[in-house]
């Protein structure tokens, strides 16, 4: 059994193993300075990567349903208390984008509104108001004539709503004013804001108002609560589905997850340390973690989880980078980690080192996606033989090499090598196991 277990990375993939650790009695420290791509998600929740889901079922002509999830996916889900996943079977969930198209999702913040689960021929309400990211008139016609939306006849429409309380509340950012909902009162004025707009629009339900047929959903921006989602509780108190549109990076569903994140660890009983690790070494049996070039930390294992490019757990660094006024001095590999690890780099299932030539790859050709193929970028990271890219180094998520890039595969790859690093009998043999 190891016992002693560093995790580095605190995104989806180190959390999931941080938990699966703690489950099995390891002593944990935990090490992320920064954020990385789960702090800055929008709030969907996928398994694999959607497009690719949503080009098998037109092309398959497959009713798009929910796959089954891990068992360990679940409970880690159910305890981090953020998401909505639906069960095996159920429709997978249709997410309104903010520029105006309808895509499909695995799961989703509870603050985000699921399209798929209002009736057919659905009218949803977007309040109007003058905010640079929300224009609801031409989202709503834009939403409208989406494919899915006239497959089932579900409808969006602008209404007027006053939102906005304070002077300012028209420039601040979009997770500023989800944060102001975070104060009880905000909120409750809120709800009443949106309940006189939902009368004037025609009332909800079986409380329908004048001669307009009622409104069946509320969709809004990126506002719903920066520390918890609060869509469920405005949803309660309206009477109808009220939730977001999926948004870009840096909005309150990435602020959401950091706040469940400091939630989950302190029900584990795990700190989360705001310095970066700099070193990975084996020293007679055991590691030795260098934290900030200055602190060293003997373990029996550690999960390595510090993403890909985004999160900057792996780095793009071609020979020019460091050139001088002439040729770089000498090659090198266009990509390393941003710490020092016994490890090897791959993308494409190739050594990194054989990518590109003295100034790196020809990121215009290689880097785009083309169909199934993710794109060099997409691709690059920790060469693993199972869970393990050394012995006792275990490798979760984003920075993993060739694999897709998604909170559940960050989820699920962090809860085996957490298990794996704590010494769970099998789990190590099993990670070794070639892949078919
Ligand atoms: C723009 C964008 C949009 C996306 N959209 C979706 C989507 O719609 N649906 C979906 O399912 N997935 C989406 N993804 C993918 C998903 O967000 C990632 O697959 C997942 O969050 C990866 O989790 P992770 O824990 O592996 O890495 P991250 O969440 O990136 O976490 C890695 C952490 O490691 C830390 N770190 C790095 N180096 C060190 C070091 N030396 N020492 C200590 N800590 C370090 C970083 O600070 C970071 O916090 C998106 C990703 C991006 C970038």
């Amino acid at each position: 059994m190891f016992e002693r277990v560093v995790v580095i990375g605190a995104g989806a993939a180190g959390l999931a193993a941080s938990w699966a650790a703690a489950q099995r009695g390891a002593e944990i420290r935990l090490y992320d300075p920064s954020i990385g791509a789960s702090c800055l998600s929008g709030g969907a929740v996928d398994d694999r990567p959607w497009e690719q889901v949503a080009r098998a079922t037109e092309v398959l002509q497959l009713v798009p349903e929910a796959g089954p999830l891990p068992e360990s996916v679940r409970s880690f889900a159910q305890e981090l208390g953020l998401w909505r996943l639906p069960s095996q079977g159920e429709c997978l969930c249709r997410l309104a984008t903010e520029s105006g198209r309808m895509r499909l999702a695995r799961g989703h913040d509870t603050s985000l509104l699921d399209v798929a689960r209002l009736p057919t021929g659905a009218r949803v309400v977007l309040p109007r108001l003058a905010r640079p990211e929300w224009d609801a008139d031409s989202l709503a016609a834009s939403l409208s004539a989406d494919a899915y939306a006239q497959s089932r006849r579900i409808v969006f429409e602008a209404v007027n709503a006053k939102v906005l309380k304070h002077v300012g509340e028209d420039r601040i950012a979009s997770a500023e004013l989800a944060s102001r909902h975070d104060d009880p009162v905000r909120r409750q004025w809120l709800a009443e804001r949106l309940g006189e707009a939902l009368v004037s629009a025609g009332g909800v339900g079986g409380r329908s108002s004048g001669s307009q047929r009622p409104v069946d959903a509320v969709l809004t921006g990126p506002w719903l609560g920066a520390d918890k989602p609060i869509a469920p509780w405005l949803a309660d108190r309206l009477g109808v589905p009220v939730g977001e549109v999926l948004s870009g990076v840096g909005c309150a569903a990435g602020m959401r997850f950091e706040s469940a994140r400091l939630a989950l660890l302190s029900n584990l009983g795990v700190e989360l340390v705001p310095r970066p690790v700099s070193a990975i070494a084996a020293v007679e049996g055991e590691l030795r973690v260098t934290v900030d070039e200055d602190e060293h930390r003997l373990t029996d294992a550690v999960v390595l989880a510090i993403g890909g490019l985004a999160a900057g757990g792996v780095v793009y660094d071609p020979p020019e980078q460091s050139a001088g006024r002439d040729l770089p001095l000498a090659g090198r590999a266009p990509f390393r980690l941003s710490l020092d690890a016994p490890v090897r780099l791959q993308a494409q299932r190739q050594p990194i080192d054989v990518v590109g030539s003295i100034h790196g790859p020809a990121l215009d050709e290689v880097a785009w996606p083309v169909d199934a193929d993710p794109g060099l970028l997409e691709a690059v990271g920790v060469a693993c033989e199972g869970l393990e890219a050394a012995p006792q180094i275990f490798a979760a998520g984003d920075v993993v090499a060739d694999k897709p890039r998604t909170l559940l595969q960050a989820v699920y790859s962090g809860v085996l090598a957490g298990a794996a690093a704590a010494g769970e009998p099998g789990q190590i043999e099993r990670s070794r196991r070639p892949r078919r």
